[in-house]
């Protein structure tokens, strides 16, 4: 789960995280109010969407004007950012090109920056231990320095066995070149940080940029946080600040129904059981040519419902031209799966090719009942076959739209 900037640094704060003062904002008055709380004589007005790369984001409205981080130097300033950003829709590098619309603001103390860094903290599943790492290239794409410049970034593995220990600190702050009070405020960041980390169940803490002030001080001047979902039950705090609006309305309808469901750039829509098929199926499109629209795992024990739950929501992407059905009846037999895939596709009125491969217990069975059922279905015989036939079909089926 995801939360919004303004929710990490309070609950970072909690943990002794050095932040900027803010506060959180719902309409444009409520904005400008917050001005008077704020010592000023620099503010931040921040756009809230649960996607970063909003200071070089462009509003679809307004794509030659400034972006959705705005530093404003008085109450006029502030309003006039806070009424170019509420409502509007954001693009960002990480919004994909439909953009996101802002629904909540954040006014921050505006602070005076001596130098930007990079830190993060996730957990290395291969060695499986809480991981920080750390840039002296702040602000920028830390993919690309991790390329292009991997001697800049220190990565410190904690053993949970020890916890976060004052070696660990020291080695961080070493390795971002900080001396005397810098030095004191990063290992009191790390340890907090850490802390924090570990006892809220993140995944992911993201911290672009880390600064220090012109005083001196560390502080988080962007938050990041991502949580381990399994973990949500202990964590009461965090549960209540999901934002459901910003979560794709089909990633929410898959999740009541037990689906594992992704959406992907493609054009192909995809329905599989098991993750690991589900997985080779999107990289057998690939190979054919084609690009999936989705990842989509029914499960094992799926239900003539639950099959039809997933056609809707592949169908309900506009971008889907095409669908491949790929499933291996074990547990589940094919014929349960057919019935699915007539139902779900008299119901949704299917629109698209659809390529349906089926293996298993009752697979003729199955087979049968999908050539008697006088749907346009096209039936494949393996796994290479059907992402052949699918992606065929659907280049097909575009170039005639
Ligand atoms: P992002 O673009 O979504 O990653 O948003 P950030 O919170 O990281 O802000 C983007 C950039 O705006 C930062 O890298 C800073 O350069 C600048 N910025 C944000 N807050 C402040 C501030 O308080 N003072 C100053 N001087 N710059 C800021
Ligand atoms: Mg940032």
């Amino acid at each position: 789960m995801n939360i919004h900037e303004y929710q990490a640094k309070e609950l970072l704060m909690k943990y002794g995280v050095a932040v900027p003062k803010g506060i959180p904002a719902l309409t444009v008055v409520d904005a400008v109010a917050a001005v008077k709380q704020l010592p000023g004589p620099l503010y931040v007005v921040k756009a809230q969407i649960h996607a970063g790369g909003r200071g070089a984001g462009k509003f679809k409205n307004n794509p030659a004007g400034k972006g959705g981080v705005r530093l404003c130097k008085s109450e006029a300033e502030v309003k006039d950012a806070a009424q170019a950003m509420m409502n509007q829709v954001l693009v960002t590098k990480q919004t994909g090109p439909e953009g996101k619309e802002v629904q909540r603001l954040y006014v921050t103390d505006g602070v005076d920056i001596k130098k930007e860094y990079y830190c993060s903290v996730v957990l290395d599943r291969a060695t499986s231990r809480v991981t920080f790492m750390t840039s002296t290239e702040g602000g920028m794409d830390i993919e690309d320095v991790a390329h292009k410049h991997p001697e800049k970034i220190t990565r410190v593995a904690v053993d949970p066995a020890t916890g976060f220990q004052a070696h660990h600190a020291r080695k961080l702050a070493f390795g971002l070149g900080f001396e005397g009070e810098t030095q004191k405020s990063a290992i009191r960041f790390f340890t907090a940080l850490y802390k924090a980390f570990v006892e809220l169940d993140c995944s992911i803490v993201e911290i672009n940029p880390l600064i220090v002030t012109d005083k001196g001080d560390v502080m988080a001047l962007d938050a990041k946080m991502n949580f381990d979902d399994n973990a949500l039950f202990r964590q009461k705090m965090v549960a209540d600040m999901r934002d459901e609006t910003e979560e794709d309305a089909n990633e929410k309808l898959a999740k009541d129904h037990e689906l594992s469901y992704v959406r992907m750039d493609g054009n192909i829509g995809c329905m599989v059981n098991g993750a690991g098929l589900a997985m080779a199926t999107m990289d057998i499109i690939k190979l054919y040519g084609g690009e999936p629209a989705n990842f989509l795992d029914v499960g094992g024990g799926a239900t003539a419902e639950r099959v039809t739950t997933a056609f809707k929501i592949i169908l309900s992407d506009p971008s889907v031209k095409g669908i491949l059905v790929n499933i291996f009846g074990g547990i589940m037999k094919c014929d349960i799966i057919a019935q699915g895939v007539i139902t779900a596709a008299k119901e949704v009125k299917l629109s698209v090719p659809l390529v349906v491969r089926l293996e298993g217990t009752n697979v003729q069975l199955g087979k049968d009942m999908l050539n008697n059922s006088g749907l346009p279905i096209i039936a494949a015989n393996d796994l290479a076959d059907a992402a052949k036939k699918v992606v065929e079909a659907t280049q097909k089926a575009t170039k005639a739209a």
